[in-house]
């Protein structure tokens, strides 16, 4: 059996985090010295905030500059021309250029492993010799490509089969005997479901083993039936278009691991501060010593919420939990930020609940939030139910919300998850 367990830059991976911290800002201050000084665009925006590089001397500092969220490169695409105002080095000495929608045009640089890649892909339990199907889209945008490169400097075999095509796939998984798959995991999920409705047994018949899945949520249910009934060893990771690899999970898979060439902040949406262990907030990547296109602060978008203890795995950085959904659908109540997958979770813990709305209102000073429920056929709203439901919004929600029961259809088919009635006057 391969080993598929094991650090790729064990250094790094098991430093204490104060040598990290120490490591990172280092490479930290290189880089934000090298933006200011090569690109329009960080230049503008650490002059507005009156931040001069000399000011980064922590990661905490980092709050002084202004984020770069994934709208504003659109419109600085449009504005400044491709890239922005953030392309590092002349356009000449790229390797390629994507395309991302937008339109948002991302540079591919020659340093090595420039999209950060390699460590997520062996620490996923890849290793060479492995002969893997890689199903990202090869066209425009850079996942085929950039997770193709990274799979090949780590040895493996890789088959680009790209997007779709579910029979070429299948042969040549067969074919070839492929124990390796990169792509979005329903896909994966559909491809077995297409072998075996073409008779073949999956564990008989093909030879998977490894997979790494980004792109999507992987729920908890599919995860177990790759992991348990067809025994493939199933790992997530965060990648984006814009950046690359973010964070990746270990064979322990309790969250995501920080890359260690990647300063990973959660902040909050509003003020950009740094927020602690179990908190929302969005995802704030800054690349470490990148000299193609070295955003500062590039706000991805995404919510999550990052724990520090230590992992089992023995690597020591942050690792970022689920991601709870996206930063513009977050309403903050009483201080804190709700998201429509909470509310989901509240309501997929009770099968007497058929449909869900939070209201948030203003009285006075103060936030309120009621969690207006459809009951299913057969249930009754008891006052059990209620608390018990109360209960579970205070756990997962961290707030205090009224439940409140009404009848069949009060709930309108296009109503928004959570609405927002209050008024900032
Ligand atoms: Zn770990």
């Amino acid at each position: 059996m391969t080993d598929r367990i094991g650090y790729y830059e064990e250094k790094w991976e098991t430093e204490s985090p104060d040598a990290r911290e120490a490591r990172q800002v280092a490479w930290l201050r290189e880089t934000v010295q090298y933006a200011y000084a090569h690109c329009e665009s960080v230049k503008e925006k650490m002059d507005e905030a009156g931040v001069g590089p000399d000011a980064i001397r922590a990661i905490q500092d980092l709050e002084k500059i202004p984020i770069t969220p994934k709208r504003d490169l659109v419109r600085l695409n449009k504005e400044k021309g491709p890239f922005g105002g953030f392309l590092g080095v002349d356009m000449s000495d790229l390797k390629r250029v994507y395309i991302s929608p937008g339109p948002i045009y991302d540079p591919h640089g020659r340093e090595d492993d420039a999209f950060s890649l390699q460590p997520l892909f062996y620490n996923a339990g890849f290793r060479k010799g492995d002969r893997v199907i890689n199903t990202f889209s090869y066209h425009l945008t850079p996942a085929g490509i950039f997770c193709d490169e990274a799979i090949n400097a780590l040895g493996c075999v890789l088959i680009p089969t790209g997007v779709g095509n579910t029979e070429v796939q299948l042969k040549t998984m067969l074919d070839l005997k492929a124990n390796g798959y990169i792509g979005v995991p329903s896909f994966l999920m559909s491809l077995i479901k297409k072998a075996e409705e073409a008779g073949y047994d999956f564990n008989r018949d093909f030879s998977m083993e490894v997979a790494f899945v980004a792109g999507e949520i992987l729920p908890d249910s599919m995860r177990k039936t790759l992991e348990e009934t067809y025994h493939i060893i199933v790992r997530q990771g965060l990648i984006t278009a814009d950046i690359g690899g973010i964070s990746y999970e270990c064979p322990e898979r309790n969250g995501m691991h920080y890359s260690e060439h990647r300063i990973v902040e959660i902040v909050d949406p509003q003020t950009g501060k740094q927020v602690g262990p179990g908190e929302i907030g969005e995802i704030v990547v800054t690349p470490l010593r990148h000299k193609t296109y070295p955003i500062i602060r590039f706000g991805t978008g995404d919510l999550s919420y990052y724990e520090d203890d230590p992992c089992p795995c023995g690597r020591t950085s942050r690792r970022m939990m689920r991601i709870v959904g996206r930063v513009d659908q977050v309403t903050k109540v009483r201080g804190m930020f709700i998201h429509p997958s909470q509310v989901q979770e509240v309501a997929k813990a009770f099968e007497q609940i058929s449909r869900v709305r939070v209201r948030v209102d203003r009285e006075g000073e103060s936030d309120l939030m009621w969690f207006d429920i459809e009951l299913s056929e057969g249930a009754s709203g008891t006052d059990v139910l209620k608390s018990q439901i109360e209960e579970k919004i205070r756990e997962v929600l961290k707030l205090r919300g009224d439940v409140v029961f009404v009848a069949k259809g009060t709930i309108p088919e296009d109503a928004k998850t959570i609405e927002d009635v209050r008024k900032w006057e």
